[in-house]
């Protein structure tokens, strides 16, 4: 008997998983999901003994007929002093048929690719279609590839930067000018990255609100990335109110995002609000922004569907090119 589990390094995904196909395959995912195709259930995580970070799992299976898996990963506040990625672990996808695990692939680039992804296609269908400036707020993992997958949906000509520390923003701006042919700035706090910006992404660990809602002006788009734990803030619940807000999966902004959850418990935004889903808008169930002034926040909080959808695309090419090495785990 043979069960042969494939087994994909950081850079073999990345190699095999270019930013527009992943957008491909996560948009049919979400779109299968919001037709109630697959099943998606909430992330479990563990706080780790010595409260350093959190063990979490996701599971999920895509429509009838196609993988279904799970992303198990570590994620440690110090991963980035000791030269590691933040979110640390692998995606293993299993055969639907036979129910053999087929592949498991390094999660980091996985994450660090479909969540762009993911963002680029609220980008697509929420923001205006003249957009000059993005602003993006980080600059570590997520940031580096938001502009990649934002320059993939708009042609921005400046990309203004903030991270808390200004060192990190030099080197960050220096590192991608010489990659996109972007003019990039560096911004000295949060207020003055976003004026007057058209996109702006938060990528942030920020524990505390840093976007707040006197900072937003009319016709932006936000793409909401950190803070995916409900005790984290990045957005102010104060912006909530003030946004045609969209989400990836609505149970999990429910129980997810803080500052979504704050916003119900202070009474900004009523709970019976139906907040539209990305897989809807992308169905054209839902028609998605509405005027040019209207603010529109789509609020990720990232799922095992778009793990396992990526996943699947990047086991198939692996195959096609002999690419990882095979494991029979029945031997
Ligand atoms: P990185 O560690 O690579 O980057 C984090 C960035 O946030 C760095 O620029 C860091 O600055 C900055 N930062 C850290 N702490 C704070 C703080 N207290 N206030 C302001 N800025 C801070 O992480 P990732 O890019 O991988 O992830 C970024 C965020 O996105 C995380 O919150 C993560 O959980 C979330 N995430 C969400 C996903 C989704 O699907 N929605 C998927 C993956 C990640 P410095 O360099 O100074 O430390």
């Amino acid at each position: 008997m043979e069960v042969d589990v494939l087994v994909l390094t950081h850079s073999q995904v990345r190699e095999l998983l270019p930013m527009r196909e992943c957008m491909d395959v996560v948009a049919e995912a979400l779109g299968d999901l919001a037709r109630g195709e697959g099943s998606q259930p909430l992330r479990s995580e563990i706080v780790l003994p010595d409260r350093r970070g959190v063990l979490a799992w996701m599971p999920g299976s895509l429509a009838s007929g196609k993988p279904f898996g799970v992303k198990i990963l570590s994620v440690l506040d110090n991963a980035a002093k000791m030269g590691l990625d933040s979110h640390q672990g692998g995606v293993m996808i299993f055969d639907p048929d036979t129910g053999s695990p087929l592949a498991l692939l390094e999660a980091g680039a996985i994450t660090a690719v479909r969540t762009a992804a993911v963002s680029a296609l609220a980008t697509e269908r929420l923001a205006r279609t003249n957009t000059t400036t993005l602003a993006i707020l980080g600059a570590g993992t997520q940031a580096r590839s938001h502009i990649e997958a934002m320059l993939e949906v708009r042609p921005f000509e400046r990309i203004r930067v903030w991270s808390r520390d200004s060192e990190t923003v030099a080197r960050f701006v220096e590192e991608l000018a010489a990659r996109h042919d972007v003019l990039f700035e560096s911004a000295a706090d949060v207020r003055s990255a976003v004026a007057g910006a058209d996109v702006i992404c938060t990528t942030t660990s920020a524990r505390k609100p840093i976007l707040l809602g006197e900072m937003l002006d009319p016709g932006m788009h936000i793409n909401a990335v950190g803070a995916s734990v409900p005790s984290w803030r990045e957005i102010d619940p104060g912006v909530v109110p003030l946004v045609a807000l969209f989400t990836d999966r609505r149970e999990s902004l429910q129980n997810e995002a803080g500052e979504y959850i704050e916003a119900v418990e202070e009474g900004l935004i009523t709970s019976g609000l139906v907040v539209p889903e990305l897989g809807e808008v992308l169905n054209r169930d839902h028609p998605g922004r509405t005027s040019e002034t209207e603010i529109t926040l789509f609020r990720s909080l990232g799922l095992a569907v778009e793990d396992i959808a990526a996943g699947q695309m990047v086991y198939e090419r692996a195959l096609e090119r002999g690419v990882g090495v095979e494991v029979n785990l029945a031997e």
